[in-house]
C-alpha cells in the first residue's frame, strides 16, 4: 500500500517547464524509463551522477510504498560517433583489435561494477538494444506503412517534416523545425536524407562493418533512438508515468523518441520527462568523447592529479546529493572535501543515537521534522533541503549527546527509524566502512606472519626472508620484538 506521502508529490516535468502533481497512470504503480549507458568506455562521475539521481528517486518511491517497475537499458548498438558513420562500440572494437561483443561485455561489467560500489539498487529490467531488434524493426515497418518513414538506399529514417504535419517535432526541446533545419550541417553518407533532421531509424551497414543484423531493407543495424521506444513500450506499455536520463539527451534522443511514440503509437510516451544536470569537471561538462572525464576508481583511489586525497564512494554519493539533480554541479578537491567533513558529522550522529540517555520530554519537534524531511522530497525530490533538514537532527542529537537538551524513549525511537531510513534506504548512503579495508589488510597480513613464523621455525629462511622482503615491498614492515612480530603500514 502507498502511504499518503505518494499524493504530495510534485515532479518538475521537463515537457511542460513545470512543476507539477505526480499522477500516476495506476493508483500506487510507477513506470520509469531511463536511458542507460553506451557501454563503449568505462563509466564516468558524470554518468554516475545521472544514474545515482535516479536511483535516488527509485528509492524514495520505494520507500513511500509505490510499486515501481524501473526499466534502465543498455546501449550496446546503434550510437553513432560524431560526426561520422561509425558504431561506437564498432569503433571501439577495432580501436582495441576486439569483438563488438568483448567491448560491450567488458564495460557493462565495469558500469554494473561501478554501481554496486556506489550502492545503486539495480532496475527491475535492464533490456539491452541488441536484444530487441526485432521489436525495433516491427516498430520501423509500422511508421513505413503510416508514411513517416522512408527507405533510401538500404537505409531507413524518420520523416520529420511529414510528421510535422501533424505533430510538433521539437516539443520537448522547444525548437522549431524550420530553425533545426536551416543550422543543421549536412554530414557526409547523409545526403540520402530528405532533409537533414531526419533521423535513421535504420542504418545499411558498410562491408567492413561488423555489426548488421539482416533487416527487409538490407544488412544493417538500428538507431540509437529507436532502441528506447522499442523497450519502454515494451516493458512499461505505449504510455507510461517518468522518463528520465542526462540533460544532454534531450535533443535530439528524446525528442526523436518522442515522434517516433507518437507516430507508432498515437501517444506521447511518457506523462513525466525528468532530466538530471551535468556534473562538469573544472567548470566544463564531464564527457567521455572529449576526454574531460574523472573515473569512480581513480577518485575512490586518490589516483588523479586533481585530488589530495581518495574519497569513499558514500562521500561521492553524498556530495552529489547536497545539490538538485537539476543543478549543475562542479566537481573539485575542495568540494569533495568539505563533503566527507559533512558525511563524517552525520555518520558520527547516527553512530551516537545508539546510546543516547532519554529523559521524560524531548526538546525537539520530531513530527514537525518528520514530515520536513517529507515535504523536501515530495518537493521534486530535493535532496539538499532533505541533507538541511537531516542536520537539525544531527545539531539536536549533538546537544543531548552533550547533556544540553533531553529526549524520551519513543521520540529517540522514531529519530532513529526516520533517521536512518532517510539516510540509508533514501540517500542510499553507506555506513562507514573506511576502516574496513584495511581491517581486511591487517588479517591478511597476521595471516602471513604466522606462515613466515611457521616457515622459520621450519628453518626454511628462504620463505621466512621473501614474505618479510615482499611485505617490505608493499609498504608494510615487520618488527620482530622479542620473539613476537608486529608491523606498521607504510
Ligand atoms: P552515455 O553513456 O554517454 O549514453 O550516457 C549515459 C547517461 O549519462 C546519459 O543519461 C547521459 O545524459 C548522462 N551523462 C553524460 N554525461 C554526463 C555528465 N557530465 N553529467 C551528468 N550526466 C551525464
Ligand atoms: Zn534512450
Amino acid at each position: 500500500m502507498p502511504s499518503d506521502k505518494s499524493n504530495s508529490i510534485k515532479i518538475y516535468n521537463s515537457l511542460t517547464g513545470k512543476k507539477e502533481p505526480f499522477k500516476t497512470i495506476t493508483k500506487g504503480y510507477v513506470g520509469m524509463y531511463v536511458c542507460g549507458p553506451t557501454v563503449y568506455s568505462n563509466v564516468h562521475l558524470g554518468n554516475l551522477r545521472t544514474f545515482i539521481s535516479f536511483d535516488t528517486i527509485y528509492r524514495y518511491l520505494n520507500h513511500i510504498g509505490m510499486k515501481i517497475r524501473y526499466v534502465r537499458n543498455i546501449t550496446d548498438v546503434g550510437h553513432m560517433v560524431e560526426d561520422s558513420t561509425e558504431d561506437r562500440i564498432s569503433e571501439k572494437a577495432r580501436v582495441e583489435k576486439i569483438a563488438p561483443m568483448e567491448v560491450v561485455q567488458k564495460y557493462t561489467n565495469d558500469f554494473h561494477d561501478t554501481l554496486k560500489k556506489f550502492n545503486l539498487i539495480p532496475p527491475s529490467i535492464e533490456p539491452t538494444a541488441q536484444g530487441h531488434l526485432i521489436e525495433q524493426i516491427e516498430l520501423i515497418k509500422n511508421m513505413m506503412d503510416k508514411k513517416l518513414a522512408y527507405e533510401k538506399n538500404g537505409s531507413v529514417y524518420f520523416d520529420v517534416m511529414e510528421y510535422n504535419k501533424s505533430n510538433e517535432y521539437g516539443i520537448l526541446s522547444r525548437r522549431n523545425v524550420e530553425d533545426l533545419i536551416h543550422n543543421t550541417r549536412k554530414l557526409d553518407g547523409q545526403s540520402d536524407k530528405k532533409n537533414p533532421q531526419d533521423f535513421a531509424l535504420w542504418k545499411k551497414a558498410e562491408p567492413q562493418h561488423i555489426m548488421k543484423w539482416q533487416s527487409p531493407w538490407s544488412l544493417g543495424f538500428p538507431g540509437w533512438h529507436l532502441e528506447c521506444t522499442a523497450m519502454s513500450s515494451k516493458y512499461l506499455g505505449e504510455q507510461f508515468d517518468i522518463h528520465g536520463g542526462g540533460m544532454d539527451l534531450k535533443f535530439p534522443h528524446h525528442e526523436c523518441e518522442i515522434a517516433q511514440a507518437n507516430a507508432c503509437f498515437n501517444t506521447s510516451p511518457a506523462n513525466y520527462w525528468m532530466h538530471a544536470n551535468m556534473l562538469t569537471l573544472n567548470g566544463s561538462k564531464m564527457s567521455k568523447s572529449t576526454g574531460n572525464s574523472i573515473l569512480p576508481n581513480e577518485i575512490i583511489s586518490g589516483d588523479n592529479k586533481m585530488l589530495s586525497k581518495e574519497f569513499s564512494p558514500s562521500v561521492i554519493r553524498f556530495f552529489m546529493m547536497q545539490a538538485h539533480y537539476r543543478s549543475i554541479l562542479d566537481l573539485s578537491n575542495d568540494a569533495l572535501l568539505a563533503s566527507e567533513k559533512g558525511y563524517h558529522k552525520l555518520m558520527d550522529a547516527v553512530e551516537n543515537l545508539e546510546n543516547l540517555d532519554t529523559s521524560s520530554k524531548t526538546d525537539f519537534d520530531v513530527k514537525g521534522w518528520v514530515n520536513n524531511c517529507y515535504d523536501a522530497m515530495n518537493d521534486d525530490f530535493n535532496t539538499p533541503i532533505l541533507i538541511a533538514k537531516i542536520f537539525d537532527v544531527v545539531k539536536f542529537i549533538n546537544l543531548v549527546k552533550a547533556e544540553k537538551a533531553e529526549i524520551n524513549k519513543n521520540d529517540l525511537k522514531q529519530v532513529k527509524t526516520k533517521l536512518n531510513e532517510f539516510v540509508f534506504d533514501v540517500l542510499g548512503l553507506d555506513k562507514i566502512k573506511s576502516n574496513t579495508s584495511d581491517d581486511k589488510i591487517k588479517s591478511v597480513v597476521e595471516i602471513l606472519i604466522e606462515l613466515r613464523d611457521k616457515a622459520r621455525n621450519d628453518k626454511d629462511f628462504e620463505l621466512s626472508d621473501k614474505i618479510r622482503d615482499d611485505l617490505k615491498n608493499a609498504g608494510i614492515i615487520l618488527n620482530d620484538n622479542n620473539g613476537k612480530t608486529d608491523f606498521t603500514i607504510n
